[in-house]
Formats: structure tokens, C-alpha cells, sequence
């Protein structure tokens, strides 16, 4: 067994995104602050619907996939392809932005807490142009395993091994090949999670605190905490428990150029994407 620790942190910041939606942004919040193949994670929380009720109007997206997994509130969201739909408590929304999307994402409360999360996933340049694509999937879709003297991990993509069973996520197969668990550890719990050697992976606590790792490193709230290679990571929660999320990707190792929502590989895609979008011609036509 190789274990995994913590070899690096990416704090949080406080950031500002849409028209004004407050939120604290780790991964991405500099051009080097990526662990491919994750290019961003935002995390917005608010009790004060100041800091929400702006939302996201319409925006592009081009050369990646956007995940939001909403833990509090509601989301109304709609796109170009027409599609639409109500992200509640527990939901996620995969959208494969790939070739070009152009939706809108706004709160549908004007008091309450809204919480959630903003993960944005790389493409291989293979699939940077093809169709967009999106999915949502309710809560009731999201496997829950109980651990007994544990707690609980929703299994939103990737398979979870827990003794003899697996359990697999709602998410299709990818390139990546992603792991996205959410996990409330009991207070003072400790478990040991199986993850695939090779593929990057980092930690995201939302809650509470947890340490990490042989070495036991503590790893702060909102602080991601990026993890060595190795087939498996041992957790131990604080007095309090923890909740976090646990990411893991197979890295692309292509060059990223990013300018805003677009994510490509060079500085000339980036600029056909400015002048496709400013033509109009972002999202593939449909036939008629
Ligand atoms: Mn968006």
C-alpha cells in the first residue's frame, strides 16, 4: 500500500464571478493554481442573499466541462441547446461545455442559504470541439454509502471500494476518468479510501477539519490539499468531524491556455473561440 499526504495547499480567496455572486475560489484562482486535469474550484456559500441574487446571466463556455453541486438552495439554469432545469439541495449538474454553451445559472430564492460548489474539469484536446453535452442528476441518483462508526460519501462520478463492494457514481466513463466524493466523516473518525495510483488528486474540507495522510498533516477549511501519488489515503477527522470533498483525474499533460470561460490548448484556439463567440458561432448550429 503507497499512501498518499498532502505535498502542497491552494488557499481559498475570495472572488467574484457572473454579475456579482460572491464566492471563495482555490484551484484557479491564478493561472498556475490547477491540479490537471482540474482547472478550478470555486465553493459560494452566503446566508446574505446580497451576495447571491445576481447570479450568473448568460455566459460561454468552450474546450471543458463545468460541475455544480448544490448543497443549499436553488439554481435555475438554461442554456443555447435548450435545455433547463432546477438544481436543489444535493443535485449536480455535469455539463460538457466542449465545443461551446452558452447558458445562465441564477438563484430561485431571495432569502436563504445558498451553498454549493463550481468544479471545472479539463478536456483532451480530442474532445475540445465536439458536441456540448450536459446531464442533470437529482439527488436521489447519488449513492450514499454508510460506514458504520464512519459517516457517509456520496459517489458523484468514480467507483467507491469499501470492503468487498464497489459502488459506482451516476457519471458516464471519461477520459479523466474522475472520482468525486463528498464526505461527512464522524467526529474524530478516521477511514482509509482506495484511489486510483497515477490519477491527480486533492482534498477540499467545507466543513470541520481533517488530517491527512502517514504523516497526519492537518488540513485547514477551505484549503485545497493537494495529494502525492499512491493507491490510498487515510483520513482523520477532527473533534468536530469533517466534511470535505475528495477529487481525483487522470492528468491530460497537454498545455492549457485559458482566456475567461475558454480553455483550450494554444493561443490561436483561444482566439478563434473570442471571434466564433462575438460571430455567434460558439454553439453548433442545429439542424433544423
Ligand atoms: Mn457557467
Amino acid at each position: 500500500m503507497n499512501h498518499r499526504n498532502i505535498v502542497s495547499i491552494i488557499e481559498s480567496a475570495p472572488a467574484s464571478d457572473g454579475a456579482g455572486v460572491k464566492l471563495r475560489r482555490s484551484l484557479g484562482r491564478a493561472q498556475d493554481l490547477r491540479h490537471d486535469p482540474f482547472l478550478m474550484l470555486d465553493e459560494f456559500f452566503s446566508d446574505n442573499p446580497d451576495d447571491y441574487l445576481a447570479g450568473f446571466p448568460a455566459h460561454p463556455h468552450r474546450g471543458f466541462e463545468t460541475v455544480t453541486y448544490m448543497l443549499d438552495g436553488h439554481m435555475r439554469h438554461e442554456d443555447s441547446e435548450g435545455n433547463r432545469g432546477d438544481l436543489g439541495p444535493g443535485d449536480v449538474q455535469w455539463m460538457t461545455a466542449a465545443r461551446g454553451i452558452i447558458h445562465s445559472e441564477m438563484p430561485q430564492q431571495t432569502e436563504g442559504r445558498m451553498r454549493g460548489f463550481q468544479l471545472w474539469l479539463n478536456l483532451p484536446a480530442a474532445e475540445k470541439m465536439q458536441p456540448a453535452t450536459y446531464r442533470d442528476i437529482p439527488a436521489s441518483e447519488i449513492p450514499i454509502v454508510e460506514l458504520a462508526g464512519v459517516g457517509t460519501v456520496r459517489i458523484i462520478a468514480g467507483a467507491f471500494a469499501h470492503g468487498t463492494e464497489r459502488t459506482t457514481g451516476p457519471v458516464g466513463t471519461r477520459t479523466t476518468e474522475p472520482v468525486f466524493l463528498d464526505l461527512r466523516l464522524d467526529p474524530a473518525a478516521g477511514v482509509q479510501l482506495p484511489l486510483p495510483a497515477g490519477h491527480n488528486a486533492f482534498l477540499y474540507a467545507y466543513e470541520g477539519q481533517v488530517s491527512v495522510g502517514e504523516d497526519r498533516q492537518l488540513l485547514p477549511r477551505r484549503v485545497a490539499g493537494l495529494l502525492s501519488d499512491g493507491d490510498v489515503v487515510s483520513l482523520a477527522a477532527g473533534p468536530d468531524g469533517a466534511s470535505l470533498l475528495l477529487l481525483a483525474g487522470r492528468p491530460l499533460r497537454e498545455p492549457v491556455v485559458q482566456y475567461g470561460p475558454f480553455v483550450m490548448n494554444t493561443r490561436e484556439e483561444i482566439e478563434r473561440a473570442v471571434l466564433d463567440y462575438q460571430r455567434g458561432q460558439l454553439v453548433a448550429a442545429r439542424p433544423a
